[in-house]
């Protein structure tokens, strides 16, 4: 019986889409981008143990992203992928597996069958890559700027390669050792200059690797298996001012001669987030949630009411596509504040702060929150959803 293991590759820094997380931890049909191919090879009946090499500065972020799942503890990248390839194989050697896949964590979509391919060839070959034959006519070009056509390449026998790419333990991990510093970008190419064989096995057009915004975009199409629809869910509420030194208001504790009466931390801006959020999902209010007379949610944190309603999404496949919360009232003063506020609602989502709107207005001293008797606050949650028919 051979021994395969997988080893992810999630140590790059690469193209950031705007967040505070690299692109292999941006969430992904509401799981971490990384977390897919985790799942895959993990339940995969062949491969006996999974492991990822990540960056030194990912290690909370890989913890959560791989939390619940089986796995061996995660190799540190180096300054190359190569590198970083050469120190995940190391990280093997106690466990000497007979066989090793390795794949791109930026693919995520990696299926099964894929995989039965790759190490089925490894019976006729020492390496075997996944790749895809090129359909498109090819053309070379005259240069980057204004380019004109060179020539028409003949594209027979033109692969395009993926991940992953299996090996013979023992052999990749010499041809690594060897050829250390040599600056090559997949491990098929180590493989073809240690002079080992390099079977081409079927990959697939939906193994696609996430590079940019746009393949994102493409990748949860994909990963929602359909077309995506998008909901708009809106919220309001109101807390009276009571007696206090202070307010807590979208997750920040603002000091103030006055405090917000309620049962939880009395949050108008979570709360009416949180409400738009069920809204967009249409799973009732906060109130049905976190009933106020249950004793659980006195003096509650609403960020754990914020971050339940983002869970639901994450569980129905979506993902939050923007938010826009607006406060009323005419004191405390808001805008010293407000960006401590989206960075506060982004963490608790785990969204990009880009995708999170934090405005202020007063009622010129009309009403109650002109009379200064309470803060309101309404807020707008757009959410992505797959297609429920
Ligand atoms: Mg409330």
């Amino acid at each position: 019986m051979t021994t395969a293991v997988a080893l992810i590759v999630a140590a790059g820094r690469g193209q950031r889409f705007g967040g505070e997380a690299p692109k292999q931890y941006q969430p992904l049909a509401g799981r971490p981008l990384i977390r897919h191919c985790l799942e895959v090879f993990a339940a995969h009946p062949l491969i006996a143990a999974v492991a990822a090499v990540i960056h030194p500065d990912d290690r909370d972020r890989y913890a959560a992203a791989a939390a619940g799942l089986e796995l061996l503890p995660p190799a540190i990248g180096g300054a190359t992928r190569q590198e970083s390839v050469l120190n995940g194989l190391e990280s093997l050697e106690a466990l000497a597996p007979d066989r090793v896949l390795i794949h791109d964590a930026a693919r995520p979509l990696v299926d099964s069958a894929i995989i039965d391919r790759a190490l089925a060839a490894l019976d006729r070959a020492p390496a075997a890559i996944a790749a895809v034959p090129l359909t498109d006519t090819v053309k070379r070009a005259t240069g980057d700027d204004d380019p004109m056509v060179a020539a028409t390449v003949d594209r027979a026998r033109l692969w395009r390669a993926q991940t992953p790419q299996a090996f013979r333990y023992a052999d990749i991990l010499a041809a690594h050792r060897s050829l250390a510093g040599a600056g090559l970008t997949d491990d098929a190419a180590v493989a073809e200059a240690a002079g080992l064989p390099v079977a081409l096995v079927l990959g697939a057009e939906e193994n696609l690797k996430v590079t940019t915004a746009a393949d994102l975009s493409r990748a949860e199409r994909l990963a929602a298996g359909g077309p995506l629809e998008f909901r708009t869910g809106s919220g309001f509420d109101v807390h009276r001012f009571g007696p206090g030194n202070g307010v807590m208001l979208c997750g920040v504790a603002i000091p103030h001669d006055r405090g917000l009466e309620g049962h939880s931390d009395a949050d108008v801006g979570l709360h009416a987030l949180t409400d738009a959020i069920l809204g967009a999902l249409g799973a009732e209010d906060i109130g049905s949630h976190f009933p106020p007379g249950d004793p659980r949610w006195r003096n509650a944190d609403s960020a754990s009411f914020l971050a339940f309603a983002g869970e639901r999404v994450a569980a129905r496949g979506g993902r939050i596509i923007h938010l826009d919360v607006t406060l009323i009232c005419e004191r405390p003063k808001i805008a010293p504040h407000r960006a401590a506020m989206i960075d506060r609602i982004a963490a608790i989502l785990g969204l990009p702060v880009g995708r999170v709107s934090v405005k202020a207005t007063t009622t010129e001293g009309l009403g109650f929150t002109g009379r200064g008797e309470g803060i309101a606050a309404q807020a707008v949650a757009t959410v992505a959803l797959p297609v429920d028919h």
